[in-house]
């Protein structure tokens, strides 16, 4: 009942992750994007002002050179020309020639104009030849920003350019408009003309940040600046696109889990329905005595063979059987099994019966009386029952499971350690129970290479069994070599292909008489 209880329960958790997790890695993802979609827009925005700057910068250079040639004339001359030049573009506010620190010759005040410092509303940075600088403002127009552009001679004569800031702010207005964006553009590290206001905040998962990006010509510097309210729109946006396909695949992910659960409870049905049908098989596996140099008994195996002909392998539906609490009755119809067909068997006292018993089954209440009465109906026979036991099984288990163990082993049940080596690192439960065979798992025994070489675990394996006084088996010998290392080294019981294959029941029987006793690797 607990059972079931806590199936449902994890079912339904099951269930739950699979719907949520689409929807949260999905969130995860919009915000992301989001801060990837806003930056994609500050850097175009940023593009966008640091070329027409580069322009508007490249169109003052020209300029300059054009009227380069005027700077040793008396102002009367080129003043026409530095009239006619300075109102050709909307966006020089004005042009003229200087010497020292004198303005000589002005587009904006004709002969008369003053001095460079008058004209920038404050001190003239020493400078190289050519330079470029943002200012606040100029004589005529104090309160708006402007760029300078300065050619001096070695003469100190030199000419200039003022270009208008109010049409680089027009222009920064216009990209950062729709986004409300600050934007700022300071050219050689003079004044910051900026345009837009974005308050500070400090809000955890949305906030403004800000891009910044340099010409690679002139220097020029820009930054764009997003507000927090750009970031929540940006998330909005891609939230509501996401959200349509973040549900699709969260009710897919559904879709799986609830086909996987359905899926787990038809493993239960079918193995139900197979020991119903009868489509279980035992194979039997004989094993070779060393020392007697005779069969000394066999391992049950079980086999599925299912009604259509598929068979399906023993490692899945055992591990099917043991997640799907079936591992119980699919063990209790395999002793059934085997204990009609050894019914028919003709084999001497004393032949050994391995049988495969689950963590689970041994720690059952029932284990005992199930076990009790499989040897009950095989008394007749004489055979020596083993319980095959995975180090799994001892491992976790306390007193009771040795207790149940000890008490069988008195009443003449022989227990085996199966696939040794491959479990738990620890071997303390080697002293906790008590034990008669280890069986060493096929992984060490493909490890011998030559009957000289060193095989230094499976040599410690079988040294471990020998101190422990326990009788030794080797597993899944193909190979006469093995076959050869493993008796050199005191191995008491050889199983694997080389002896022979698992055989049903009447085909055992027949093996029996006709191989029983010759030594693995016979030729037929
Ligand atoms: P296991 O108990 O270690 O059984 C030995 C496995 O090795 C068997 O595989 C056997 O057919 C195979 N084998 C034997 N000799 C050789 C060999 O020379 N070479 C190779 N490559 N393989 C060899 P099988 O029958 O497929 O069983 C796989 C596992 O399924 C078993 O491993 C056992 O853990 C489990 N199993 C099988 N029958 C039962 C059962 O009735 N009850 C339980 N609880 N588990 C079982
Ligand atoms: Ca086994
Ligand atoms: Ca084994």
């Amino acid at each position: 009942m607990a059972h079931t209880h806590t199936k449902r329960e994890s079912s339904g958790l099951l269930l739950l992750i699979a719907g949520l997790l689409p929807l949260v890695l999905g969130l995860l993802f919009t915000f992301f994007e989001a801060q990837q979609n806003v930056k994609r827009q500050q850097v175009a925005a940023a593009d966008a002002l640091l070329t027409q700057t580069e322009t508007v910068t490249q169109n003052a250079w020209d300029m300059i050179n054009q009227l380069k040639q005027y700077t040793d004339d008396k102002c009367v001359n080129p003043m026409r020309k530095i009239q006619q030049l300075g109102s050709l573009s909307a966006y020089f506010r004005a042009v003229g020639t200087f010497s020292g620190p004198n303005v000589t010759c002005s587009s904006a005040f004709g002969r008369n104009p003053g001095t460079l410092s008058q004209m920038v509303l404050g001190k003239m940075p020493a400078h190289p030849y050519d330079w470029m600088y943002s200012i606040g403002g100029t004589y005529g127009v104090p309160h708006r920003p402007a760029v300078l552009f300065m050619h001096q001679l070695p003469s100190s004569k030199g000419v200039y350019v003022v270009v208008e800031g109010q049409y680089l702010m027009d222009f920064m207005r216009a990209i950062g408009a729709q986004r409300g964006y600050q934007l700022t553009l300071r050219v050689n590290g003079g004044y910051t003309i900026q345009t837009g206001h974005v308050e500070p905040d400090d809000n955890l998962l949305f906030s403004g940040s800000t891009y910044r990006a340099e010409s690679q010509r002139f220097p020029i510097s820009v930054s764009v600046t997003s507000s927090k309210a750009e970031a929540l729109k940006n998330w909005r946006q891609a939230f509501f696109i996401f959200l349509p396909l973040a549900i699709i695949l969260s009710l897919l992910c559904m879709l799986l889990a609830v086909n996987w659960l359905k899926h787990r409870l038809s493993w239960r049905d079918e193995l139900r329905k197979g020991i119903r049908n009868g489509e279980f098989l035992v194979h039997y596996q004989p094993v070779w005595q060393v020392e007697e140099r005779r069969c000394a008994g066999v391992e049950a195996l079980l086999r599925w063979q299912r009604h259509d002909g598929r068979q399906v392998r023993p490692d899945m539906f055992i591990a099917a059987a043991e997640a799907e609490g079936m591992i119980i009755p699919l063990t209790r119809h395999l002793l059934n099994i085997i204990a009609d067909e050894a019914q028919t068997w003709s084999v001497a006292p004393g032949f050994h019966l391995g049988v495969n018993v689950a963590a689970e089954h041994i720690q059952h209440p029932d284990f005992l009386a199930d076990i009790r009465q499989f040897a009950a109906r095989l008394r007749e026979k004489q055979m020596i029952i083993t319980l095959e036991l995975t180090e799994r099984s001892l491992i976790h288990e306390g007193p009771e499971v040795a207790n149940k163990l000890a008490t069988l082993r008195r009443e003449g049940i022989r227990v085996a350690i199966d696939d040794f080596g491959t479990g738990h690192c620890s071997l303390s439960y080697l002293q906790n129970f008590q034990l008669d065979y280890l069986k060493i798992d096929r992984g060490f025994i493909n490890a011998i290479e030559s009957l000289e070489g060193e095989t230094p675990v499976l040599d410690a394996i079988i040294s471990l069994s020998h101190k422990l006084a326990l009788e030794v088996l080797g597993e899944g010998v193909e190979t006469p070599l093995q076959f050869e290392y493993l008796k050199n080294h005191g191995v008491n019981y050889i199983q694997g292909y080389l002896y022979a294959r698992p055989l049903n029941s009447a085909a055992l029987m027949a093996w029996l008489t006709k191989k029983g006793s010759l030594p693995p690797g016979t030729p037929d």
